[in-house]
């Protein structure tokens, strides 16, 4: 390895600027952010619409496995809005608290039968099989049949995951699941039904932090602007790779070299834009993803009484396109233009070839499945309808995921590039913000001192409870 490796580094998301900062902060000085888009933050910006209401990109929640994520967001940003997580699931024209699985006693009782019917084959199931106990779930529809039983994946959990992933929970695996789906307990649900009680999640640990100004996007361009400007291109889009010479070439004709390449574009564009190995290429087209509508409502009015305290809502039903919808300007009052006085909402659709959206209809569709679930009330004046496609929304944790993403790897480290974040990594259980931001982190001391990058090569560790320190680095030259 060169002693002050040129490392060049794709996308300013978090992962880029991760990977930027942690280099910066290590003294080492020889690197080039590359961002195809005019501002920083990729996937996790914000946008003012022409109305004044601000956007994330979706319902962005700031959760946290790592101290070091937490440090940095700490020193980026002074202001922040508290709130307690609470989510709620709508259907059978009822509020009901999540998860639903322990709070069935508020469903229909023909629903509610047919979750405990469930329960009690799985009951059976796992008795039955004795110590050798069930065999192993073979995808995802099939672990929520073992989970939960027929009754609550056809009354929930089959339909919901649908509208969310786009694709039949059958495509689906289960290595990628970790603490993200809650699991069912019986004496739990039964306790609940005769007592008549809300078993909440949001307990006094379960709260998350949002900017007070500037949506999720003002945590990072405060990193970009920390940055060193010269290092920094915006407006510079990678079209190709030549991986033989180790240079990347952009849009408006220039290339720039490097020893090590972090790309943060998503794993199939960086495949497609290397022209030299038509091997890799070939992959590309295996990657199975969905996109994300997001569709905004600003409101002149304030919020609906039922959403006073609601963080965001989901919708197993069909007859609602939208799978999850974020009471944003409970988030902060500034998400608004006049706040106190106005309110806005942001939904979130899924698309896949397995479940085509309408462009044209999408927003007017959105609008009034808010107003027969009640979330905008009848009179209510709208002054904006702000929509969004994400081409990449989620990474679909597809059955041949790691016989593709493995393989991949390895070819490329071996070339010098490390493909990183949500979609660089397309490893749906380490995506979020702050996985993504310590990809870039790790990646960038890997290439300065070679040690594991833990959350790319081991996810089930950085997800466990207990948030991970990061060992200390020595500073390096640049
Ligand atoms: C609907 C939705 C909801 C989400 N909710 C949450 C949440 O609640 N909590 C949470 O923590 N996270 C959430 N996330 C995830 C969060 O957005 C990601 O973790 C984060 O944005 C990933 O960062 P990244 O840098 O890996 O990728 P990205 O943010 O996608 O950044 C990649 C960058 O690469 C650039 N790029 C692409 N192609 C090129 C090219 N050819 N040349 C140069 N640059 C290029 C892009 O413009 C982009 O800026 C959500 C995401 C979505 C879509």
């Amino acid at each position: 390895m060169a002693e002050s490796p040129r490392v060049l580094i794709l996308g300013a998301g978090p992962t880029g600027l991760g990977a930027a900062w942690r280099l910066h902060e290590l003294g080492h000085t020889n690197w080039r952010l590359l961002e195809a888009s005019e501002q920083a933050g990729g996937l996790a910006m914000s946008v003012v619409d022409p109305a004044g209401f601000t956007w994330d990109l979706g319902g962005h929640v700031v959760f946290s496995h790592y101290q070091y994520f937490d440090d940095l967001l700490d020193s980026l940003l002074a202001e922040w809005v508290e709130h307690v997580r609470e989510s709620w699931v709508w259907m059978r024209d009822r509020f009901i608290p999540y998860p639903l699985q322990h709070n069935i006693w508020r469903l229909p009782p023909e629903d509610l039968c047919k979750c405990f019917d469930g329960f009690l084959e799985v009951h059976k199931a796992l008795a039955a099989a004795g110590p050798a106990g069930v065999p192993k779930p073979i995808h995802f529809r099939d672990w929520i049949l073992k989970s939960f039983g027929q009754g609550l994946g056809e009354v929930f959990l089959y339909p919901y995951n649908f509208k969310v992933w786009a694709y039949d929970p059958a495509r689906l695996a289960v290595n990628w699941m970790g603490e993200r789906v809650p699991t069912a307990d019986l004496r739990r649900s039964l306790h609940n039904l005769i007592h008549q009680r809300d078993d909440v999640s949001w307990g006094p640990n379960a709260r998350f932090r949002f900017p007070l100004h500037g949506g999720t996007g003002a945590i990072w361009r405060a990193l970009a602007n920390r940055l060193p400007k010269q290092n920094v291109h915006l407006n510079a889009r990678v079209t190709r790779i030549d991986s033989a010479a180790k240079r990347i070439h952009l849009a408006d004709g220039t290339t720039h070299e490097y020893d090590w390449l972090i790309t943060t574009m998503p794993l199939d564009d960086t495949l497609r834009a290397l022209s030299d190995r038509p091997d890799l290429k070939a992959q590309a087209g295996k990657l199975v993803y969905s996109s994300t509508h997001v569709v905004g409502i600003g409101i002149d009015a304030p919020a609906v009484p039922s959403l006073k305290t609601k963080c965001w809502m989901y919708f197993p039903e069909p007859e609602l396109p939208f799978y999850r919808v974020t009471a944003f300007s409970n988030y902060s009052p500034n998400n608004v233009p006049v706040p106190g006085k106005q309110s806005s909402l942001m939904a979130e659709i899924a698309e896949s070839p397995d479940k085509p959206v309408d462009q044209k209809t999408v927003v007017e569709e959105t609008l009034r499945g808010l107003r027969a679930a009640g979330l905008i009330a009848p009179d209510a004046p709208i002054i904006s309808k702000w929509h969004r496609r994400l081409e990449h929304g989620y990474p679909t944790p597809f059955l041949e995921r790691d016989s593709i993403i493995n393989p991949v790897d390895r070819e490329l480290k071996a070339l010098g590039i490390l493909s990183r974040g949500r979609f660089g990594a397309w490893k749906y259980e380490v995506s979020n913000q702050d996985h993504s931001t310590m990809q870039g982190v790790e990646a960038a001391d890997f290439i300065l001192s070679g040690s594991l990058e833990t959350t790319y090569y081991e996810p089930e560790t950085v997800n466990q409870k207990d948030k991970r320190p990061l060992p200390a680095r020595p500073k390096v030259k640049g």
